[in-house]
This record gives structure tokens, C-alpha cells and sequence, in this order.
């Protein structure tokens, strides 16, 4: 059987790493910073601390693709695919009237952080998740560009 050459977060242990953290009572979410905050903390065990540790950018993809702004782009993009006759593909554009210009995103006009001609994160997320294709760990950090970490 062929299989993909970009891992798909959807198909990654970090599925699991947050469906057992939800049926345990524990909340899940990113800030904007980009840190992952999980409350109460001090029920976490060391074991799942390190699993955490080990799967940290597929969670984040993962929890990424909850942000409200990426569903409603998803919606709009698979109502797109729906919309498009058979052997088509759709531009998926969030919004039609956006100037194609570095710096924002062709897609909805937000800001990139990079000067460059692109999709945002959301709307490289939406996307993919329209047209369900795989979603890898890193895409998110590819698409924000260089983050600075200590
Ligand atoms: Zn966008």
C-alpha cells in the first residue's frame, strides 16, 4: 500500500495525547504565544508530561486547526470543492477581493509575518482540511517563518 510522504498530524499519536487528556478532565489550549497550556498542570504524570513533550508541534497543529478563524475558512473553502464541477479543483480563496501582494495572505488579506507571497497559517490549514489533505507537524511554524525560542 502507497503511503504519504508527509506524516498527517490527524494520523499522529498526538490525536491520542489529546483525546485522553479531554476524557481526563484536563483543558487543552494554545495561547497566542504559541505555548500550549494544560490545566491542572500538577495532575499531569511525568509519563505524560514527556509524551507531551515528544508529540508538542502535532499537538499544536492539531489544536491550530480548532481556531474558529481556520473552521470558517474550511467551511467556505469545502463549500468551494462542493461548488466546483468534477475535475476541477477550486482556488480556495477565504475572500475574493484580496490583493495578490507580499506581505498579506492572497487568501483572506491578513498580515504575514514574513515579507513574502502566501497563504496565512489559517488559511493554509483550512485548505488542507477542506480538501483533506495530510497536515504536516511543522506547517504551521514553516508558514509563521523563523520563531524565536530560548
Ligand atoms: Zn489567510
Amino acid at each position: 500500500m502507497a503511503t504519504s510522504l508527509i506524516p498527517d498530524v490527524l494520523d499522529s499519536a498526538a490525536v491520542a495525547i489529546l483525546c485522553d487528556l479531554e476524557r481526563d478532565g484536563f483543558r487543552v489550549q494554545l495561547e497566542p504565544d504559541d505555548a500550549i497550556v494544560i490545566v491542572p498542570r500538577s495532575k499531569l504524570t511525568p509519563e505524560r508530561m514527556t509524551a507531551i513533550a515528544e508529540h508538542k508541534g502535532a499537538i499544536k497543529v492539531l489544536l491550530r486547526c480548532l481556531d474558529p478563524g481556520v473552521l470558517e475558512r474550511r467551511d467556505v473553502m469545502r463549500a468551494q470543492i462542493e461548488a466546483t464541477p468534477a475535475g476541477y479543483v477550486p482556488a480556495f480563496l477565504f475572500r475574493s477581493d484580496v490583493p495578490y501582494v507580499a506581505g498579506r495572505c492572497f487568501s483572506c488579506g491578513d498580515g504575514l509575518q514574513q515579507f513574502r507571497v502566501g497563504r496565512c497559517w489559517r488559511c493554509a490549514l483550512a485548505w488542507r482540511l477542506a480538501a483533506r489533505m495530510p497536515i504536516p507537524a511543522d506547517l504551521a511554524d514553516a508558514l509563521d517563518g523563523a520563531r524565536v525560542s530560548a
